[in-house]
């Protein structure tokens, strides 16, 4: 089957963070099947292993249907400045240059505020929030000399609301999502469009205890218009969407992938 050329990110080289599983894994998946080279990142050197070879097996069925992929990983952590600078220029130099970066490493806490901790504090902002900007910076200073990128950035329905025990999170999914505006602003003249992919409640084992959680389970269902929860793969469309030249004059935005919740009361 044709693919339309405004569609068409074969041959792109792609960074996707915290990818050794859940929504990360999805969307890596899904860009070597559209013909990406693909790298994994995450902290754990041995799950990516076995993420990555998960992938390669799937890059053979791409490579039969006429692209040449490949599956790498690099593994370091997004909230440590100089792991984040040592870990882009080795990618660049042993994969290529980055055409596409997914800023998607992230987590969770919950937990009322009274109870939340600094230390907690710190580690939330710097996984979710402070990581986009150490590894957008460093991929953007190549992207920008190139004249071309494309960056999408994870921000969550919690960009927009929020529920009691997750204020903290919520204010970094908030923050990200003028980050990824302020990168619009700042990296556009230099051909690089940066957007948001706002997940709605997905399957992952982020949200393991709210999927087993039969009343949370319940009100998820019946407050989603769509009636049920997201799975990954409901995300794929949509990044490669904002990955492609189909999105050329599309920067600054937020796409909700969320089965209709935000809309609704
Ligand atoms: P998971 O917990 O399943 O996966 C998180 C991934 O991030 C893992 O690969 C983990 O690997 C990696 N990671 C975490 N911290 C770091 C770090 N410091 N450095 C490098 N890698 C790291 O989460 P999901 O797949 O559910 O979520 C992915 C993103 O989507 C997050 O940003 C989340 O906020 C967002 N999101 C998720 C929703 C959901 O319903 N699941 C809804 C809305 C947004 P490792 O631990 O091995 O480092």
């Amino acid at each position: 089957m044709a693919t339309h050329p405004l569609f068409d990110i074969a041959g792109r080289t792609a960074l996707v963070t915290g990818s050794s599983r859940g929504i990360g894994h999805a969307l890596a998946r899904g860009l070597l099947e559209a013909g990406c080279t693909v790298v994994l990142n995450g902290r754990d050197p041995e799950r990516l292993k076995a993420a990555a070879d998960e992938l390669t097996e799937i890059a053979g069925s791409v490579e039969a249907a006429g692209n040449t992929t490949t599956v790498h990983t690099a593994a370091f952590d997004v909230t440590d400045g100089p792991s984040v600078t040592a870990g882009i220029a080795e990618v660049e130099e042993r994969v290529g240059p980055l055409d596409i970066l997914v800023n998607n490493a992230g987590m969770q806490n919950r937990a009322p505020l009274l109870e939340f901790t600094d230390a907690d504090w710190h580690q939330i902002l710097d996984t979710n929030l402070t990581s986009a900007f150490l590894v957008g910076r460093e991929v953007a200073r190549r992207m920008t000399e190139r004249g071309h990128g494309k960056i999408v950035n994870i921000c969550s329905l919690q960009s927009e609301v929020v529920r009691p025990g997750i204020a903290p999170y919520a204010a970094t999914k908030g923050a990200l999502k003028m980050l990824t505006k302020g990168m619009c602003a700042d990296w556009g003249p230099y051909g690089i469009q940066v957007n948001g992919l706002g997940p709605g409640y997905i399957e992952t084992e982020l949200t393991r205890p709210l999927v087993e959680d039969e009343k949370f389970s319940t009100w998820v269902r019946g407050r989603t218009p769509a009636g049920r929860w997201g799975r990954t793969e409901d995300l794929v469309g949509a990044l490669l969407y904002l990955a492609s030249p189909a999105a050329d004059f599309v920067s600054g935005q937020i796409l909700y992938v969320d089965g209709g919740m935000t809309s609704v009361l």
